[in-house]
């Protein structure tokens, strides 16, 4: 690591300060030892400086519109930016202190301002629209190819390609839309906001758990009011659904909640006028860009083809997952019936008559679990799991770390060459940002002096170790390591040498789930249970019993989990493909047929008339997800179907099953189609069957 600092042109006394700044040291690992809060703000201001020049200079009319004189060089100088800018956002994450908070949010704006205008930069468009029709994209690696041809459709979806008359119209949709997803956003939290449920009488807050009614408590006091407070955010409402024996409480909230945002509550906070304003703009959009619809334009940088397949894949899992969902329904009826003494099933009593059936069926303790988790047993687990898999080596290493608590790690191939290396840092602090994720610290790819050698962050919260004793995890969060670790291994083991489209870079985001959640099934084999658990007491491993409870509640209850998914996801892709939002008013079918329509195909719980589950699906009209919403399922089933692919080889570590897994899926990265990975990993098309059988949905 004791390379010479990027050398910086036309150094002046000022800028020769500059190097001291462990920022720009793009020499090798981040120098997390040295790094200061105050030098955020200088070293990204002189690389976005840098970077806004570089831009204006490879863009003028002199430069070739190539590869060499063009791609590369706009390459090497945002890396320098995105990993300066990587380091400042991963330590803003790990360790959030007032002073790197600010140094973070002071630049931020600027860093988003600058990548903003990159994405609307028509001269950046312009070149590499020349290079794609130049003699010379041809010649070039698929990798190449492949990352012009990222960077152009990019533009295009954003409207870069329009006709100048066409474009402020455009510009106006794209306004317009940004307005009603935000207000749809707001009607909906002003709405669920809007109710409250007090309870008085002590006896009817059966069945709740005692720190659900203390907060229920508290929050009835902060009004100022006696007894229990109800409302429909998240901690009250899910509890009460679940746990309430009282019925009037939970039919109350269940209709509150079923009805937000509706014709039902206060005509300002309706979103139904938004949904079909949103519906209208986006098929304009859709048609100014040249598609038909709305679910046209947002498969073109997905993984999934068409429209049509995906309503084919969406449907195929419904048809087989249908018969799976009556038969829990049908169970929850009878038990309903007689254990609750519920003689019709009503939808708010599903939640409630499920927990009861779990308890009674499928009880385990997450705690006695998690005494045969111990963090030794589990990290040598996962180690054992991807040497084996991938035909590599892990090995401990040393880098400079922000915290005491971070280990670093090495991967190499067997003959010991180093292949790139990783952060863990395992468990939660209060200056951490929640939950667990994947982070890239460097990137694969060829420059002038070889290949620079992935590194990654893997990020997670779990508890510490307590006294002397190691520390344990829950199963859950054992999954959750083996999925980040997925993400990381997408990362690390990429044999794609253009930083465009190395590793996760470029991959569509209906694939980037494939390797984190095949990564998972690891959790639930046996073999590999019993090699990575021993009680923290008596280092015995997992029974089997307990094993086998574990799975039960993993799939209890998986046919109906999966048909609420799919009409989700069938309702979502229809209304943005073949719906026509302004057909209601002409007397066609609207938006409540379509989804009474869906609901025929794939529900078996019936849903009261008053219900207007749409106009609080933020997912669709606020989140991003717009006929996206398949993509949970999809990826889901990519990675059962890969993993199926060892259990038909007999072994779940079969080795040319691995190596063809790590050759056509994670050492692939961007560089192909995700969909062309698969088919040259699997030799076919996707197939929902092995989601099923892991499911617990076995047909014969
Ligand atoms: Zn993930």
């Amino acid at each position: 690591m004791t390379a010479p600092l990027t050398p910086r042109p036309h150094s002046t006394p000022e800028q020769k300060t500059m190097t001291q700044n462990a920022l720009l040291d793009f020499s090798g690992l981040p120098r997390f030892d040295a790094i200061l809060p105050g030098d955020v703000q200088p070293a990204i201001s002189q690389l976005l400086e840098d970077s806004r020049s570089v831009v204006e200079a490879l863009t003028s009319e002199n430069i070739p519109a190539t590869w060499d004189d063009f791609a590369a060089p706009l390459t090497d100088n945002i890396e320098q930016l995105s990993r300066a800018w990587g380091v400042v956002g991963h330590v803003h994450s790990v360790n959030d202190v007032p002073e790197w908070r600010e140094a973070y949010n002071g630049m931020l704006p600027e860093v988003s301002r600058f990548y903003a205008e990159l994405g609307q930069n028509l001269k950046l468009f312009a070149k590499y629209q020349a290079i794609r029709e130049g003699q010379e994209y041809a010649t070039l690696s698929p990798a190449r190819r492949k990352i012009i041809d990222n960077e152009i459709r990019d533009f295009r979806l954003s409207g870069a390609a329009l006709p100048e008359d066409k474009k402020p119209r455009f510009q106006a949709i794209s306004e317009e839309l940004a307005s009603l997803s935000a207000k749809f956003s707001e009607n909906l939290l002003d709405a669920t906001n809007a109710f409250a449920e007090f309870i008085i009488d002590p006896a009817e807050l059966a069945g709740l758990p005692e720190d659900v009614q203390q907060a229920a408590r508290e929050a009835a006091d902060k009004d100022g009011k006696a007894g229990w407070k109800f409302t429909l955010h998240m901690p009250s409402y899910l509890p009460v659904m679940q746990y309430a024996a009282n019925r009037r409480l939970r039919a109350a909230m269940y209709r509150a909640y079923a009805t937000r945002a509706s014709e039902f509550g206060p005509a300002g906070l309706d979103n139904t006028p938004l949904i079909r304003s949103i519906l209208e703009l986006r098929r304009e959009e859709a048609q100014l860009l040249g598609y038909n619809n709305f679910a046209e334009v947002s498969l073109v940088p997905k993984m999934a083809e068409s429209v049509p397949q995906v309503l084919g894949f969406l449907r195929d899992l419904a048809v087989k997952a249908k018969p799976f969902a009556e038969k829990d329904i049908t169970e929850l009826r009878a038990f309903a019936r007689q254990e609750i003494g519920l003689e019709t099933l009503e939808p708010w009593d599903v939640g409630y008559v499920s927990e009861k059936l779990l308890q009674a069926r499928y009880a385990f303790s997450e705690q006695e679990v998690k005494q045969y988790f111990t963090e030794s047993k589990v990290l040598a687990g996962l180690f054992h799991v991807v040497e084996t898999l991938f035909g590599v080596r892990l090995k401990p290493d040393t880098a400079p770390v922000w915290h005491e608590d971070v280990r670093f790690f090495r991967i190499e191939t067997a003959s010991g060459e180093l292949i790139g290396q990783f952060y863990l840092d395992l468990y939660a602090r209060e200056t951490k940002r929640g939950g667990a994720w994947m982070d890239s610290a460097i990137t694969r790819r060829r420059t002038g002096n070889g290949i620079q050698k992935p590194v990654a962050y893997l990020n997670c919260n779990f508890s510490r170790p307590v006294g002397n004793k190691p520390a344990t995890f829950t199963h859950d969060e054992v999954t959750t390591l083996f999925h980040e670790t997925g993400h990381g291994l997408h990362h690390l083991l990429t044999r794609v040498d253009e930083l465009g489209v190395s590793g996760i870079n470029g991959v569509e985001w209906d694939a980037v789930e494939l390797p984190s959640q095949f990564m998972e099934n690891y959790c639930w084999e046996w073999n590999v249970l019993q090699e990575m658990t021993g009680h923290v007491d008596t280092g015995a491993p997992l029974p089997r019993a307990l094993f086998d409870k574990m799975l039960a509640a993993k799939n209890f209850q998986s046919g109906m989990q999966n048909v609420r998914q799919l009409e989700f996801s069938l309702f979502d892709l229809r209304l943005h493909a073949d719906f026509d939002p302004a057909g209601e008013n002409a007397g066609k079918p609207g938006m409540l047929d379509l989804l009474a329509e869906v609901r025929r195909e794939v529900a078996v719980i019936k849903l009261p008339e008053w219900h207007r589950f749409p106009n609080s699906f933020s997912h669709i009209f606020a989140g991003g997800y717009g006929a996206g919403y398949f993509s949970y399922k999809w990826a889901e089933v990519l990675s059962a179907d890969c993993y199926a692919a060892f259990e038909e080889a007999g072994n779940p570590f079969d080795p040319a099953t691995g190596k063809r897994f790590l050759d056509e899926i994670i050492a692939a990265g961007g560089a192909r189609p995700a969909i062309e990975n698969f088919r040259a990993f699997r030799g076919r098309e996707p197939q929902v069957d092995a989601l099923l059988r892991h499911s617990g949905m076995i047909t014969a």
